[in-house]
């Protein structure tokens, strides 16, 4: 089914009015109707999937144009800046009463390509299947934008009285890093949100384990720092009919060697130990005893063992190194002079680019090999005893009573550092319940939304932002 067409059925004519006129008046302005936000969101959503920005190229422009015509259909004025050619974000901001700083509302437009084929539906079709939503984008991160934006509308037509601005900023470029995206909007227009305080973009989820259950609602404080390194090796070249034992493809397969099967050195951060003490509430057997003592756990090599079969969750307390590309020799009868690998390396907060690669360089432990650096991507941790992280464990607490709400540090790479850099605390928070198989279908196929997650979605995220943005916070 196509719900595009519920789109034209809300927009600027609404039950808002009436709320706004109700507000004007002096009248107790009263709790939105959520499930009538979910259907006007989910109009919005397919109509927004149907727009292909798969970045390359991104063509973001249409996807902008659409969201600021949501926007000004609503009253809310909406500037669109353009970064490249058909590359453009929007910018909106709702005002308060400024006696409190900003909190922006990120999210990027473009999405990650999709091979038809392989789809159960087709990717950019926006079409509602058994009460889910499909399409390319859905939650990774069409659907939390379009959820941002909704918030924004319920908390414009609420009438109340803010005591700080909201922002909303979509940006394109996300998928490949920002360059043509997120970091030209700072460059060319900080002063339009520098002075925020927070800000809420993607990260992770409320984890839905597998008996379909709430775990715990994860914050996204801080991100591993990414570190793309170069181990080439040099040796004597030759014929291969005469094995040269300090060839540079042998020291470079022992120096790799070292240097994968190095044994993991576990590192406890204040944030992650929280997250395992939390989160250890809702396990059960010898998983539960070692979350809520996550130092000693990882000091067992037993319990650490398995620990690192939980691939997430181990990913934040070790710095990791990934073996991605190999690079030697040009013909089978000859030994050739050079050979390399590149390493996908992401460390934890704190980590030192310089002491990782002499770490790395220790272990290659080689005259004849060096080690170089490709990139390094770094960001700091966000404090999470704030305001906006107690609204959140408000909401929590109201919304899925017992279900703890964590700090994480993700392995993953988002916009986040760009802003984190001006000094901005910023979560990456997603208010969706979200089981492993939709996880999966983030860069992947079949990614879809389930229709009652939207709704729900936007109910958390706009209870936040009450909170956040009310006198009592
Ligand atoms: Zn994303």
């Amino acid at each position: 089914m196509r719900i595009a067409a519920l789109l034209g059925l809300f927009g600027a004519i609404s039950a808002a009015s009436i709320l706004v006129s109700a507000a004007r008046a002096g009248i107790e302005p009263v709790s939105p109707d959520f499930a009538r936000a979910g259907d006007e969101a989910a109009g919005i959503l397919a109509s927004y999937i149907q727009i292909d920005t798969t970045n390359p190229p991104g063509n973001e422009r249409r996807g902008a144009e659409h969201l600021a015509g949501v926007l000004r259909g609503n009253g809310i004025e909406a500037s669109l800046f353009d970064t490249a050619p058909g590359r453009a974000c929007v910018y909106a901001r709702l005002k308060g009463t400024g006696a409190k700083r900003p909190v922006i509302l990120l999210n990027h437009i473009d999405v990650v390509p999709a091979r038809a084929e392989d789809w159960r539906h087709a990717p950019f079709s926006g079409e509602v299947h058994d009460g889910e939503l499909w399409g390319r984008g859905a939650l990774d991160m069409k659907g939390m934008g379009v959820a941002e934006l909704e918030a924004m509308l319920l908390l414009k037509r609420s009438g109340k009285e803010l005591d700080r601005d909201v922002i909303f900023l979509a940006t394109p470029d996300e998928e490949v890093g920002g360059t043509a995206g997120a970091n030209i909007f700072i460059d060319r227009h900080q002063d339009l949100i520098g002075d925020a305080e927070y800000l809420i973009n993607e990260g992770f989820h409320i984890d839905r384990g597998g008996d379909g259950k709430p775990e715990c609602w994860g914050v996204d404080v801080s991100e591993k720092s990414v570190l793309w390194l170069k181990v080439a090796a040099r040796g004597p070249a030759g014929h291969a009919s005469m094995p040269i034992e300090n060839a540079a493809t042998n020291e470079l397969v022992r120096a790799l060697d070292r240097i994968v099967n190095a044994p993991p050195e576990p590192h406890v951060l204040p944030a992650v130990r929280e997250y395992f003490r939390e989160v250890s509430k809702t396990q059960s057997g010898p998983r539960q005893a070692a979350y809520a003592d996550i130092d000693a756990a990882v000091k067992d090599p037993g319990m650490l063992r398995e620990l690192m079969q939980d691939k997430l969750r181990s990913s934040m307390l070790l710095n990791t190194i990934s073996l991605t590309v190999l690079q030697g020799g040009y013909k089978t009868n000859v030994i050739p002079a050079e050979a390399s690998a590149e390493l996908d390396c992401r460390l934890l907060p704190g980590v030192r680019k310089e002491d990782f690669v002499s770490h790395v360089e220790k272990l290659a432990g080689s005259p004849a090999v060096k080690v170089s650096v490709l990139d390094w991507l770094t960001t700091d941790a966000s404090p999470y005893d704030t305001d906006l992280f107690k609204a959140i464990k408000t909401v929590a607490a109201q919304e899925t009573p017992g279900v703890p709400v964590v700090p994480l540090v993700v392995p993953w790479f988002t916009d986040s550092h760009w802003f984190r850099a001006l000094g901005i605390t910023c979560y990456g928070f997603e208010p969706f319940e979200i089981d492993p198989e939709h996880l999966a279908t983030l860069h992947g196929k079949d990614e879809r939304i389930p229709l009652v997650e939207l709704t729900k979605g936007i109910r958390r995220l706009y209870r936040v932002l009450d909170l956040l943005c009310s006198h009592a916070s």
